[in-house]
C-alpha cells in the first residue's frame, strides 16, 4: 500500500482527505498534535501524535512511513484569533511548515500539497480572484500562509521539492455518509453556526453586516464542498509526477452566495427556521470573495460536482444530526 502523510488528519479538511485517500487505495497516515483536531476523526489509517515544530517527531514519522507524498493541512485558521495573537500564528503556521519542509528534504520525501487560502489576497473589491491576483493579506493568518507559499517557492527551486499550493475559498459541507464532518471548537464558520442555531444550540445567528455593496447587502463567498476540494488534492498527487509547471491553483466555483442566500438554502433544506439578528461587520471581512477556477479545471481536470448550497447544507446537516459536533 502507498502511504500518504496527512498533517492535520484529525481536523475538518484533513479527516475528509483521509477518507477519500483510503477510498482511492492509499493509506492515509495522520500526523496531528490534536490541539484543534479530534482523535475520533481518525478512522481511515494510522495516526502519529506529534507537533510539526518537533523536528525529531516529524522526521521520525517520515522515516517510518516513507510516504509517497505529504498533504499539509495542519494550521491554525481563525482570522480574528490571529489578529489578537499573531505570535502564536507565526509560530504554529510558519515554523510548523518550515520544520516539515526541512524534514522532507532531509528524508528525501519530495512531493507536497500545501493548503493555502484566499486570505492571502485580502480585499480585492469584488473582482473575480485567480492565481494572478495580488497578494495582500489583511491578517496574520493570511500573512502566515502567504509567507509559507513564498518559502515553498525557494525550497522547490533549491532543494527539488515538487509542490502544489492550493488556495481555498469557503470550504463547507461534510462527508455524504456522515462518518466525518466539520467540528471546530470554538465554531466560527457560517454553515455549522446556522445548523447549530437550527438545532437550538445557539439562540440566534448573527449576520455580520447588511451594508455591503452586494445584491442583498450581506457578504458574498464562494462555497466549495469539502469532497470536491479533496478530489483536487488527490488529482494533484498524480499531477506532480507528470508536471510541476503550474504550482499554484485556486479552488472555487466561480459562483458567490450571500449570507442571506445561505440562510435561505439552509431553511429550505432542513425545513426549519434560522433565528437570526443583524450585527456589525466582522473585522477583516471583505465584501466579496469569489474565485475563477479555469486553471484548476485545465490542469487537473477538476470540476466541482457537489458544490451547490443544497448539497453542502444537506451533507452538513446529516453530519450535525449525528450529534458528533457536540462531543
Ligand atoms: N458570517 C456571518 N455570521 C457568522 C459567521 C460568518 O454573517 O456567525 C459571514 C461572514 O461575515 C462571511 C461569511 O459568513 O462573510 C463566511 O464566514 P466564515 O467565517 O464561514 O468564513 P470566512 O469567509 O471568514 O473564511
Amino acid at each position: 500500500m502507498t502511504n500518504i502523510l496527512v498533517t492535520g488528519g484529525g481536523g475538518y479538511i484533513g479527516s475528509h482527505a483521509c477518507k477519500l485517500l483510503a477510498q482511492a487505495g492509499y493509506t492515509p497516515v495522520t500526523f496531528d498534535n490534536f490541539h484543534t483536531g479530534w482523535h475520533d476523526a481518525v478512522q481511515f489509517g494510522p495516526a502519529v501524535e506529534g507537533d510539526l515544530r518537533d523536528r525529531a517527531a516529524i522526521e521520525g514519522a517520515l522515516q517510518q512511513y516513507k510516504p509517497e507524498a505529504v498533504l499539509h493541512f495542519a494550521a491554525l485558521i481563525e482570522v480574528g484569533a490571529s489578529v489578537a495573537d499573531p505570535a502564536t500564528y507565526w509560530n504554529n503556521n510558519f515554523l510548523g511548515a518550515m520544520t516539515l519542509f526541512d524534514a522532507m528534504v532531509a528524508t528525501g520525501i519530495d512531493k507536497l500539497v500545501f493548503s493555502s487560502t484566499c486570505a492571502v489576497n485580502g480585499d480585492l473589491d469584488g473582482v473575480l480572484i485567480d492565481e494572478t491576483s495580488p497578494i495582500n493579506p489583511m491578517s496574520p493568518y493570511g500573512a502566515s500562509k502567504a509567507a509559507v507559499e513564498l518559502m515553498l517557492e525557494g525550497y522547490v527551486r533549491a532543494y527539488g521539492l515538487r509542490a502544489m499550493r492550493f488556495r481555498y475559498f469557503n470550504v463547507a459541507g461534510a462527508d455524504p455518509q456522515a462518518q466525518v464532518g466539520e467540528h471546530h471548537q470554538p465554531e466560527t464558520h457560517l454553515v455549522p453556526l446556522i445548523l447549530q442555531t437550527i438545532q437550538g444550540h445557539r439562540d440566534s445567528l448573527k449576520i455580520f453586516g447588511t451594508d455591503y455593496p452586494t445584491r442583498d447587502g450581506t457578504s458574498v463567498r464562494d462555497y466549495v464542498h469539502v469532497v470536491d476540494l479533496i478530489r483536487a488534492h488527490i488529482a494533484a498527487i498524480d499531477y506532480l509526477d507528470r508536471d510541476t509547471r503550474v504550482p499554484l491553483l485556486c479552488l472555487g466555483t466561480g459562483q458567490g452566495m450571500t449570507v442571506k442566500e445561505i440562510i435561505a438554502a439552509a431553511q429550505s433544506v432542513t425545513g426549519k427556521t434560522v433565528a437570526h439578528e443583524i450585527a456589525p461587520r466582522r473585522d477583516g471581512d471583505p465584501a466579496s470573495l469569489v474565485c475563477g477556477s479555469a486553471l484548476a479545471q485545465r490542469e487537473l481536470g477538476w470540476h466541482p460536482t457537489l458544490s451547490t448550497p443544497e448539497q453542502i447544507i444537506g451533507d452538513a446537516w446529516r453530519w450535525h444530526e449525528t450529534g458528533h459536533y457536540a462531543s
